[in-house]
């Protein structure tokens, strides 16, 4: 499959038909056990579902041929994918250098679940190579950053953060869900690991819960395949199958996403009553240039700032009808969310507070003169 283009992996890796009944679809193995032939004697391989299930390895092949990486693991959410990811890399004494725009979950457990037992953090301003290179120390083990970042879409130099962190001795990780693999490849640009959230892009369509771990080589597969294993926190096959569907259509669905969100995008900046229209899409984004460079495709989030404050942005936040007020992302339909009291509610007062006069869209694949349309109508809402 390596040879081949990314819409045609993302049909095909991990699809194989079904060799019995010719089914085109791989089935759901809705199943909790498997029937040995005499004890140990293990007919396809499989034993048992937290240990591993075929609905799930079919989606774990179709994730590591995305992201060119050598396996994946998938999980039962996002955090608890990252949560396998940091336990099996780390131990007690280790240090995380943590990009200062961070999803808040990932904030929330580096610093309340895994600092009680001996993991470090610091957040930093990742697009300052002077600030990262003070703040890493001889304990840090991982260098953890998303770009772009939820929810203001900063832009990190993927090749930038790898080369000084290899050179310090630490590991890089890039939580890719905002870019999805159609658009960015962070292995193919030196990091060491990938995290997603699959409940956004790559399951695509608001129905399922999920995350994966995706590795550029071996070293790390094993310690995280037991936490997986000894912990249980898979993703369930049924939800592994709507995801394995959901990719199929990512290529496309990308597209589009990156196509509405540029026009919104430049619509926006048109509007006095924006006073920052956070894209990368924008020439004026300080990221553009490297976001040009390490992505295909600019993706479908995009922030804005009222002119207006809190008060506008929250008013804002309830006044749209097709972009439906709802956290999470990555789905057909379009969302509007207010980070400050939403998904980034737990991270207020913290350095990673989102300020309060933004909303986030999750621009959706629906006709975008209609998408424009809701955001005028709830603009003229605001200045009734
Ligand atoms: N990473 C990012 C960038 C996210 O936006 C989210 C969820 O919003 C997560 C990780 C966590 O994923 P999940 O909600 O599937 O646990």
């Amino acid at each position: 499959m390596s040879d081949h283009a990314f819409a045609t992996r993302a049909i095909h890796a991990g699809q194989e038909f079904d060799p019995t009944t010719g089914a085109i679809i791989p089935p759901i193995y809705q199943t909790s056990t498997f029937v040995q032939d005499g004890i140990g004697g293990l007919r396809g391989g499989y034993e048992y579902n937290r240990a591993a299930n075929p609905t799930r390895s079919s989606l774990e092949t179709q994730l590591a041929a995305l992201e060119g990486g050598s396996a994946a693991l998938s999980f039962a959410s996002g955090l608890a994918a990252e949560d396998a990811l940091l336990r099996g890399v780390l131990k007690p004494g280790d240090h995380v250098l943590l990009g200062n725009d961070a999803y808040g979950g990932t904030y929330r457990l580096l610093t309340k679940v895994l600092a009680p037992w001996g993991i470090e953090t610091t957040t930093v301003e990742l697009s300052d190579v002077d600030v990262i290179r003070a703040a890493i120390r001889p304990e840090t083990k991982i260098v953890w950053l998303e770009t772009p970042s939820n929810p203001l879409l900063k832009i990190i130099d993927i090749g930038r953060i790898a080369e000084i962190a290899h050179t310090a001795g630490a590991i890089v990780v890039v939580d890719n869900t905002f870019a999805s693999p159609a658009l960015q490849q962070p292995l193919a640009l030196g990091a060491d690991l990938v995290v997603h959230s699959t409940t956004k892009y790559l399951g695509g369509h608001s129905d399922v819960l999920g995350g994966a771990v995706v590795f550029g080589d071996d070293r790390f597969f094993e310690q995280v395949k037991f936490q997986q294993f000894a912990v249980g926190a898979v993703s369930a096959p049924l939800d592994a199958w709507l995801t394995t569907r959901g990719i199929k259509t990512l290529a496309l669905r990308m597209r589009q996403h990156s196509e509405n969100a540029q026009a919104i995008a430049e619509w926006a900046q048109s509007r006095p009553e924006f006073e920052t229209v956070f894209f990368p899409g924008l020439a004026s984004h300080p990221g553009h240039d490297i976001a040009a460079r390490q992505m295909s495709g600019f993706g479908g989030m995009l922030s804005l700032g009222l002119a207006g404050g809190s008060d506008a942005a929250r008013a804002f936040a309830e006044s749209t009808e097709l972009f439906q007020l709802a956290e999470s992302l990555g789905g057909v339909e379009s969302l509007i969310g207010y980070p400050s009291e939403m998904t980034h509610a737990s991270v207020r007062g913290t350095p990673l507070a989102v300020p309060e006069n933004v909303v986030r869209l999750s621009v959706g694949i629906e006709d975008v003169g209609d998408l424009i349309a809701d955001l005028e109508q709830g603009l003229a809402r605001l200045s009734r």
